[in-house]
């Protein structure tokens, strides 16, 4: 059967904001607008879709955005999504505008909530990985993912000068609920000398042995990045233990939603682009649903199922790594 030629998109940004959903935007925009199809912006996400809050979009709407972090369409979360009455409602919505596909840049939640309106309602959905985390299954980037590691870096960076000048303990807490993936990277990059990896059970006696270590062998800092887990703030807890128990003193710095913020870096600048372009010319060639994914530097379209759950294998082959090469 032939593909339905596709006329009409809307586009919308939905969970956690991430740096380089701008990019996404600008090119589902300029892609969708060079090939004739009208495109519009839902604002707030799933919100904006349940409330008809719809507004045309052209390639002047996307202009001057893609150094800007956020997003220009904002974010939400919408419980009420989670219904099927309201998932029905958007189906409408969709139907009364002339919509012809949905595309949805956000994390696994967001992927989430468009499978469903395809299975149910049968609406054309095609989603873009947008989070800092690097959590989503079945692909080996999410945009976002590189300007974060980079802030939290610079931030390491700094607190370098000041533990060094002090000879001081750091623990550097980095998000990622249920991934490991900004942390293990972010120690790689800064030279830290030990990971807290999200699901661990902390090593005290390993933590306290390196940290010994390096001042041993001259050290005059020691920076421990700990992803913040299911527990935000679990640095604090881990500070204390290191303090009654190890008699190690160390200060905590929790980054915090710095790492969501700030002009995208390369990677997201070009992940974003790249991901929205195919995005639309997935619709065009006649797919109906599917997830934007990187897979072994391959920009693909896969199906969306395999793409909508948390998972931490991004950087799971690059753990150890920072601790390897604090000796
Ligand atoms: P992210 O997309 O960044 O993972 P969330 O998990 O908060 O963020 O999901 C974003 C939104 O996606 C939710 O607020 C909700 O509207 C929708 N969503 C999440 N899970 C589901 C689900 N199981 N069914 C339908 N919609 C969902």
């Amino acid at each position: 059967m032939k593909a339905k030629k596709i006329k009409t998109i809307a586009v919308l940004t939905s969970g956690g904001d991430s740096p380089g959903m701008n990019c996404a935007i600008r090119s589902v925009v300029r892609t969708a607008v060079g090939n004739g199809i009208k495109v519009y912006g839902i604002k707030r996400g799933y919100t904006g879709l349940i409330n008809n809050n719809f507004q045309e979009m052209n390639a002047s709407s996307v202009g001057n955005i893609i150094q800007r972090g956020g997003t220009i369409l904002q974010s939400s979360r919408c419980p009420e999504f989670r219904e099927k009455k309201n998932r029905e409602k958007a189906a409408q919505i969709l139907e009364d505008r002339g919509i012809d596909a949905l595309i949805v840049i956000g994390g696994d939640g967001s992927f989430k909530g468009a499978s469903a309106l395809k299975q149910e309602f049968n609406v054309p959905v095609i989603g873009i990985p947008g989070t800092i985390d690097n959590d989503i299954s079945g692909t080996d980037y999410t945009i976002g993912f590189d300007t974060a590691v980079q802030t939290a870096i610079e931030a390491i960076d700094k607190i370098r000068d000041t533990a060094a000048s002090n000879e001081r303990t750091f623990l550097i807490e980095v998000m990622g609920a249920k991934s490991s993936s900004i942390a293990v990277k972010v120690g790689i990059c800064s030279g830290a000398e030990h990971v807290l990896l999200n699901k661990d059970q902390v090593d005290y006696k390993k933590v306290s042995d390196t940290v010994r270590k390096g001042i041993r062998r001259g050290k005059n800092s020691s920076i421990l990045v700990v992803a913040e887990g299911e527990k935000p703030g679990r640095s604090y807890e881990i500070s204390q233990e290191l303090a009654e128990k190890y008699d190690i003193n160390s200060k905590v710095c929790i980054l915090g939603h710095i790492q969501r913020g700030g002009s995208p870096a390369a990677n997201d600048r070009f992940y974003g682009t790249t991901m929205g372009q195919l995005a639309v010319e997935s619709l065009i060639n006649g797919e109906t649903e599917g997830a934007i994914v990187v897979r072994a530097q391959k920009i693909l379209c896969a199906p969306l199922l395999d793409c909508n759950k948390k998972s931490d294998h991004a950087m799971r082959e690059f753990v150890g790594i920072a601790e390897t090469l604090s000796i």
